[in-house]
C-alpha cells in the first residue's frame, strides 16, 4: 500500500460532512468559509510515542486522545471545534493498527463535530500531529491573560485521575475494575467544550489543565502579571484518587497532568449570576482560589498556613 492508497482508504471518508468546508482532502489545500462576525482560532499538538503515549496502547484510544487533547486548547479559548489536519508519520504500514487508529479519529471528530480537511503522511518514528480549527464570536475569545486582582477562581471537575494513571502504569498498584476506570481518565479524556457558552459570558481568563493545576494556573497567573491563593482543601481531588493515593493525593491532582478541566477566573460582582447559570446548564464546578495581586500561587492548608507552591509540572527539555 503506497502513500495515497493508506490515505484514501483509512482517511479520506471518516470525516462528518460540514457545509463550510468547500474542498476538503484530496487537493493541494482546503478551502473553508469561515463565518462573518467570527475569529478562527487555531491550535497545534504533537503526540510522540514513548512520551505521550505508548506505542502498545489501543491504536483507537491513541487517536482519540491525540484529537481531544488538541480540542481542549480550542475549549480555552472559547472556540467552537470545526476542522482538523492529521499529520501522520508511521514507521511501518500496519493495516489492522491503521483500521483501528482510523476509528478512534472518525469517533473523535464525529463527537466534536469536526471535519478531517487534510494532512500529511510521512514514514518515520510514531507520531502524531493535530492541528484543530474552531470559530468564537469577535470579543468573545477568552485569553490567559485576562484575570484581574479579586476575580474567583474555578476549576470546571475533578483532578488527579489521569495523573495517578500514569502513575499506576509503573507500579501497578490498583486492583481491576477501578485500574480500568482509572486508566480511561488518561486514554480516554472529554474536552470540557459544554463550559464554551458560559465560559464565554463570563470568564475574564481561561487555561485547560493539561501540566497541573500548579502549573498551569501559574501560565495564566503570569499571562495576567496577577498571583493567586488556592485554598487546598477545595481543590476538587478525584474519588479514586482520595481512594488509592490519601498521603499523595494533593499532590497529585496539584502536580499531574492530563485531566484536561478547566480552569478560570470569575469578577467577583458577577460571580452569583454566573453560580445561576452554572445550575441552570447543569453544569458543576468548584470554587478553589482567588486571583491576588503580586505573582506567585500561595496554598492555604487545612491549619491556615500558607506557604508558596511551587509551578512544577510535566517540562520537555527538563
Ligand atoms: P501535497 O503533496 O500536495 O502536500 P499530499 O500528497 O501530502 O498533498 O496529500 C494529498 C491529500 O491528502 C491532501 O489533501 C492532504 O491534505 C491529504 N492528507 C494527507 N495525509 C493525510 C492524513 N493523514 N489525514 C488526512 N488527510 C491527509
Ligand atoms: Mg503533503
Amino acid at each position: 500500500m503506497n502513500e495515497f492508497e493508506l490515505i484514501y482508504s483509512y482517511f479520506r471518508d471518516i470525516s462528518p460532512k460540514r457545509s463550510d468546508v468547500l474542498l476538503g482532502i484530496g487537493d493541494d489545500a482546503a478551502l473553508l468559509r469561515v463565518e462573518p462576525n467570527h475569529t478562527l482560532v487555531v491550535s497545534t499538538d504533537s503526540m510522540v510515542s514513548g512520551v505521550h503515549f505508548l506505542s502498545q496502547w489501543p491504536p483507537a484510544d491513541i487517536a482519540w486522545r491525540a484529537v481531544m487533547t488538541a480540542v481542549s486548547d480550542l475549549a480555552a479559548m472559547g472556540a467552537t471545534p470545526c476542522w482538523m489536519t492529521l499529520a501522520l508519520t508511521l514507521p511501518e504500514v500496519d493495516c489492522e493498527w491503521l483500521a483501528d487508529f482510523s476509528r478512534g479519529i472518525s469517533t473523535a471528530i464525529s463527537a466534536t463535530e469536526m471535519a478531517l480537511i487534510g494532512g500529511d503522511t510521512t514514514k518515520g518514528p510514531l507520531n502524531i500531529g493535530v492541528t484543530v480549527f474552531g470559530q468564537v464570536p469577535f470579543q468573545q475569545e477568552i485569553k490567559r491573560s485576562g484575570a484581574r486582582s479579586g476575580d474567583i477562581i474555578f476549576v470546571s471537575g475533578y483532578l488527579g485521575a489521569a495523573a495517578l494513571a500514569l502513575k499506576n502504569l509503573k507500579n501497578n498498584a490498583i486492583p481491576e475494575p477501578d485500574n480500568t476506570k482509572i486508566f480511561s481518565h488518561l486514554l480516554h479524556p472529554y474536552p470540557r467544550l459544554d463550559w464554551i457558552p458560559l465560559l464565554r459570558r463570563y470568564a475574564s481568563a481561561v487555561i485547560d489543565i493539561s501540566d497541573g493545576l500548579s502549573a498551569d494556573l501559574n501560565h495564566l497567573c503570569v499571562s495576567s502579571q496577577v498571583g493567586a491563593r488556592l485554598e487546598q482543601e477545595a481543590i476538587p481531588l478525584h474519588p479514586l484518587l482520595k481512594k488509592y493515593a490519601v498521603a499523595e493525593a494533593v499532590d497529585i491532582a496539584l502536580f499531574g497532568g492530563d485531566d484536561y478541566e478547566l480552569c478560570f477566573t470569575v469578577p467577583a460582582t458577577q460571580v452569583q449570576d454566573f453560580l445561576a447559570a452554572v445550575s441552570l446548564a447543569n453544569l458543576h464546578c468548584f470554587q478553589v482560589g482567588t486571583i491576588i495581586d503580586g505573582a506567585g500561587i500561595q496554598i492555604i492548608d487545612e491549619q491556615k498556613n500558607s506557604k508558596t507552591l511551587e509551578p512544577r509540572g510535566y517540562q520537555h527539555f527538563n
